[in-house]
């Protein structure tokens, strides 16, 4: 949108010749010699080179008239494009208005006024060529005033070219300041919307990559472009967030199962409602046990079974409130990751670490895959599991994948490729 000054120069220079051709025609009427034909050649070279100027002129104004409609689409598309909320500045949305209307006005006025322009150029021309080698000095005075007649009028003209292109570089500017008011405007609301922490990673560096396009936007660039992909950033973002708030539901939680198995654990959550109490199986497997413990001399009670996700948030935030977050997380499990919540765990006997090494507590070690249990955390194991060895917490797995981890000496996380550990 850069065409004013080269239009000006051209008006200006035109203006000039004008100047030229009047003072030659007053100087010929003084002398009113022998020399009148010359002076009338030369007046008439000099006519044909300010209408040249002029067409040069007319088809500079031209191109401005595009220009001002191409602005003035830019301009409208800008608008149109415009997340409504980058536009709470008045004042950017006040500049854009009014270079706008201004740009609507200007081209409206090329269009008339170079129209008109056109007509009188045409018939100077064909004037100034009908009345070439006149004879006589009544014809060469007639020409002469014809030639005067026509200078007034084209410098009238070069007024007007002057006036137009003035008024276009006034909506130029306007329109450049709105859109860099804009652009600072999108910026400033860019940079002071908080990134929500639950936004993923990837949302978060297309929002800040799109913020840094519009703080810095190169020369030349789709400014358009440019708002509707922060526009696309933002809306991603906030998408994104949402799908992690969902996420974040306890009651939306989907429960996981690998290779059949159902894993609570401090990676994989349990959904709020899950879980009843011991499952049927749970109580049967435990029952063969205990009393096959029971004939071998053993005693096995069930100091702990089922704990509801309820019961455990209220466990969890009480230790919370005494010791921080972090000392809960190491005595108890949050809410969600309890394996108790899923019906397939027990604790037996005294819940203590002595338990491993009483006669009770290593026929359990050593017997409890038969009924369909493992020592869901072993000694040694903490790094993998996430919980330090805790000979007395039975998971039921069936007889035939609990017999498969005892066999292997693994936890259930080495087993199935699985980790335990909060985000
Ligand atoms: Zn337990």
């Amino acid at each position: 949108m850069k065409f004013t000054k080269r239009q000006k120069v051209i008006a200006a220079s035109a203006a000039g010749v004008l100047v030229v051709g009047i003072g030659g025609f007053g100087a010929w009427q003084w002398s009113q010699t022998s020399t009148s034909a010359a002076a009338y050649e030369q007046a008439d070279g000099e006519l044909r080179t300010v209408n040249g100027e002029r067409n040069r002129a007319a088809a500079e104004l031209n191109k401005a008239r595009e220009g001002a409609l191409a602005a003035h689409t830019a301009a409208m598309q800008l608008s149109g494009a415009a997340d409504p909320a980058l536009l709470e500045s008045p004042a950017a949305r006040d500049d854009l208005i009014v270079a706008t209307e201004a740009l609507a006005k200007a081209a409206a006025l090329q269009v008339n006024e170079v129209g008109a322009l056109a007509l009188p150029a045409a018939e100077t021309a064909n004037r100034v060529a009908s009345t070439a080698a006149p004879e006589g000095r009544e014809a060469q005075l007639a020409g002469a005033k014809k030639l005067e007649a026509t200078a007034t009028s084209l410098k009238s003209e070069a007024a007007t070219l002057t006036k137009q292109n003035e008024a276009i570089k006034k909506a130029v500017a306007a329109t450049e300041k709105s859109e860099q008011q804009l652009i600072a405007s999108a910026h400033t609301k860019g940079a002071a919307t908080e990134v929500p922490e639950l936004a993923s990673q990837e949302t978060k560096d297309a929002f800040a990559a799109a913020v840094a396009a519009l703080q810095k936007p190169a020369k030349n660039a789709d400014l358009v472009a440019l708002l509707r992909a922060y526009q696309d950033a933002s809306a991603g973002m906030v998408a994104s967030t949402e799908v992690a708030a969902r996420n974040q539901d306890p009651a939306s939680i989907e429960p996981t199962y690998i290779n059949g198995i159902l894993i609570a654990n401090k990676t994989y959550p349990l959904p709020s409602w899950w879980g009843d109490g011991l499952t049927g199986e749970t109580v049967a497997a435990f029952d063969a046990m205990q009393a096959e413990a029971a004939g071998q001399g053993h005693s096995l009670y069930i100091s702990s079974g089922f704990r509801s996700y309820a019961s455990q948030a209220s466990i969890y935030n009480s230790l919370v409130a005494q010791v921080g977050v972090a000392g809960a997380d190491r005595d108890t499990a949050r809410p969600g990751h309890s394996e108790h919540q899923t019906g397939l765990t027990v604790d037996l006997n005294c819940i203590c670490e002595g338990f491993g090494y009483q006669a009770d507590g290593q026929w359990v070690a050593a017997n409890a895959h038969r009924f369909g249990f493992i020592v869901r955390y072993p000694q040694g194991k903490e790094p993998v599991t996430g919980y330090i060895w805790e000979p007395w917490h039975l998971r039921y797995l069936g007889v035939e994948n609990a017999t498969a981890v005892y066999n292997s000496g693994l936890s259930l996380e080495e087993y199935l490729g699985i980790t335990s550990s909060y985000n």
